[in-house]
């Protein structure tokens, strides 16, 4: 039997887990830093490639409880005049919807399914990845312990001591995020994430209902913008939305610059940063003082990578490609990383003797380069496509073409012009609805059939 260990419980390890249990995979061990998994975060959206793949793992119902499906997804100039407008998930014409979620919530669920498919232990907590070695399969040391792939972590214990253990495994798979201590390993002279100058502000309040109640808004451009969506559909109360909203600018003095996604500041300068943004639909100065909370965050990704696979080991998620949050992806790709490693898997797998612990190992890292060679690639050039901003192209466009906005958009921007904006990131992040809706599924054949 395939052993495979996952360092981290974030979005893209459990979607891993959930994946290579849908494939068939059943020695699955996920070790996780945290001691507690708290619904951290604020809102993400699952794009339909991603509820695709969520949706062939039977978690269709369960996450559609959990989000609000937009119906349009509009884009605005810092005046609050319209430059683009496009239906969104299945009133775009794909079969599945789009959906917008709170992180922690879906984070949780993912979790919860998890330990009710693969068991109550699958999940290990307090564990963090330290290092990771990979031997030559036919070495005497990899024959003793049966795998070639040796995962150190240090497991924090209740009362704050903390000790070293080793686990053997065919396949160790970081899903251990934009700090990924794999990676780090694998490229010692990296450093920290990059940094374009630009901080975000992400919160969640509870406001008067805009537009249709189901819209995501972006306004503003490259230098400072608002994009904000609704965190629950409109219901008995519909005069009142939560939204989850970002404020992005270039940052002032003094930002703290490491990313930390909890790191909680005070809304009052922020709010100062948009006094001019109240639009007749939207009273964006009003909703950064609602909020909840504010987290601070800057706009960071890393620097594509010329290899992801070492060894019985290799990168998913914003461990392999973290990229910045336009185009709204991070968690979608990291969904469809974890999808495509177990098809590949399987098909490297199922079916072929795999019995010695060489022709595992072989199996294995022929699997682990073709789920590279597909997605690598993939994930650079939509990572390069969010440094050129991405869908979001069509507001810097406005606004250097008309920094003190326009009578109509169409004066600036003819409207094909804007249509191959938006069509040319989705061809890329592989989402055009025909290529999604028409694209094989990514459950192997050889997948068990799933229990009611
Ligand atoms: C606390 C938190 C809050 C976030 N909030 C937002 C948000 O509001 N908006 C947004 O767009 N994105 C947010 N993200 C990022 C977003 O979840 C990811 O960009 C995306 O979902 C890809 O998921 P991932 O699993 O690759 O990474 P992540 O979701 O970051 O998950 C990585 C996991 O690995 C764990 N980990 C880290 N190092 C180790 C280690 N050495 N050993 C074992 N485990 C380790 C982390 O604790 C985490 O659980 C947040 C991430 C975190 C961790």
């Amino acid at each position: 039997m395939v052993k495979i260990v996952i360092a981290g419980a974030g979005i893209g390890g459990l979607a891993a887990a959930l994946s290579l249990h849908r494939a068939g995979f059943r020695d699955i061990t996920i070790y996780e830093r945290v001691r507690e998994l708290k619904p951290l975060g604020v809102g993400i959206n699952l794009l339909p490639h991603a509820v695709r793949e969520l949706t062939e793992l039977g978690l269709a119902d369960e996450v559609a409880a959990i989000g609000v499906p937009p119906s349009r997804l509009s884009y605005y100039n810092r005046f609050g005049q319209p430059i683009w407008s496009e239906p969104r998930g299945l009133d775009a014409g794909y079969r599945w919807p789009q959906l917008s979620v709170h992180r922690g919530e879906f984070q949780l669920l993912l979790a919860r399914e998890v330990e009710r498919r693969l068991g109550s232990d699958a999940i290990r907590l307090g564990c963090r990845l330290v290092s990771v070695e990979h031997l030559d399969p036919a070495s005497p040391e990899a024959r003793a312990a049966g795998h070639a792939e040796f995962a150190r972590f240090v497991r924090e214990g209740a009362g704050g001591g903390a000790e070293e253990v080793e686990v053997a495994a065919d396949v160790v798979i970081g899903a251990d995020g934009i700090h990924s201590a794999m990676r780090a390993q694998a490229c010692p002279d990296e450093g920290g994430p990059v940094w374009n100058g630009l901080i975000l502000w992400r919160g969640t309040a509870t406001v008067p209902t805009y537009l249709d109640g189901r819209t995501m808004i972006m306004a503003g451009d490259g230098e400072q913008k608002f994009v904000s969506y609704p965190l629950v559909a409109p219901g008995a109360d519909a005069g009142a939305t939560r939204l989850n909203f970002i404020a992005e600018r270039r940052a002032p003095e003094g930002v703290d610059e490491t990313a930390d996604w909890n790191h909680a500041v005070d809304p009052g300068p922020i709010e100062q940063l948009f006094a001019d943004w109240s639009f007749d639909w939207l009273d964006v100065p009003a909703v950064i003082a609602a909020a909840d909370e504010i987290l601070e965050y800057p706009m960071v990704d890393r620097n594509a990578l010329p290899q992801w696979t070492f060894g019985g080991s290799t990168l998913i998620g914003d461990a392999a490609h973290a990229m910045y949050p336009n185009g709204s992806n991070g968690a979608s790709q990291a969904i469809i990383d974890g999808r495509t490693l177990a098809f590949h898997l399987a098909n490297e797998t199922a079916g072929r003797d795999v019995s010695t612990d060489v022709a595992r190992a072989n199996a294995v890292r022929t699997a682990l380069e073709a789920y590279e060679a597909d997605r690598r690639p993939a994930t650079a050039r939509l990572l390069e496509m969010t440094r050129q901003l991405g869908p979001e192209k069509v507001m810097q466009l406005a606004y250097d073409r008309a920094p003190q906005g326009f009578a109509h958009v169409n004066d600036v921007i003819p409207a094909d012009e804007l249509q191959e904006v938006a069509d040319g990131y989705k061809r890329a992040a592989g989402f055009h609805p025909s290529a999604l809706n028409e694209r094989a599924s990514l459950t192997p054949e050889s997948a068990p059939e799933v229990e009611d």
